[in-house]
């Protein structure tokens, strides 16, 4: 899935609750937003294993969500949303493809790292490869909810990032042959 479209997802996530606690809007957004992306700063690490926590993250968010609706504070909010959408990226990679430049080919088997038990969960390739038309769609779909319920700065950012998301799927299957060779 596009970098997007788990950000879109924790997004879709929070938009519930900032429509019932308005005053906490802005730091539910913003968590979700980092917490959707920060999975992928392992890129330069190892990619879907050093920051993805498909199962151990979920024993993180629970916590952090029970604190924040305990002692509710911009802070708490945030953090809460965040490790809600880092979990959920990391979960959803599952449902996606194989991480590598061309996932369509299939070419490995490893979608995310299971912490718990040790090893690679298989890529159930549901949405085959990341830019996919599926993600796309998924993707714009998604971005509703968050476009309906936060305003300014948040739904700038929201607009501009469907309209990249569609772009890039355009051109995805394209990217590749525009790599230098180095990078494949
Ligand atoms: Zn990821």
């Amino acid at each position: 899935m596009m970098a997007t479209t788990h950000v879109f997802v924790a997004l879709a996530a929070v938009t519930p609750v900032a429509v019932a606690v308005p005053e906490f809007s802005l730091p539910l957004a913003v968590g979700a937003i980092i917490g959707g992306l920060a999975p992928d700063l392992d890129m330069v690490l190892e990619h879907r294993r050093t920051l993805h926590f498909p199962v151990l993250g979920l024993a993180i968010a629970v916590p952090a969500v029970v604190f924040a609706v305990a002692v509710p504070s911009s802070l708490t909010a945030a953090a809460g949303a965040f490790t809600v959408a880092a979990w959920l990226h990391a979960a959803s990679d599952a449902l996606g493809g194989s991480p590598e430049m061309d996932p369509w080919s299939g070419s490995t088997d490893r979608a995310v790292y299971d912490h718990v038990r040790g090893r690679w969960i298989q890529p159930r390739r549901w949405i085959r490869y990341d830019g996919s038309p599926e993600d796309a769609a998924l993707a714009a779909v998604l971005a509703i909810p968050a476009l309906v319920v936060f305003d300014g700065w948040i739904a700038v950012l929201v607009f501009g990032a469907v309209v990249l998301s569609l772009g890039y799927a355009l051109v995805r299957r394209r990217l590749v042959g525009w790599l230098p060779e180095w990078l494949e």
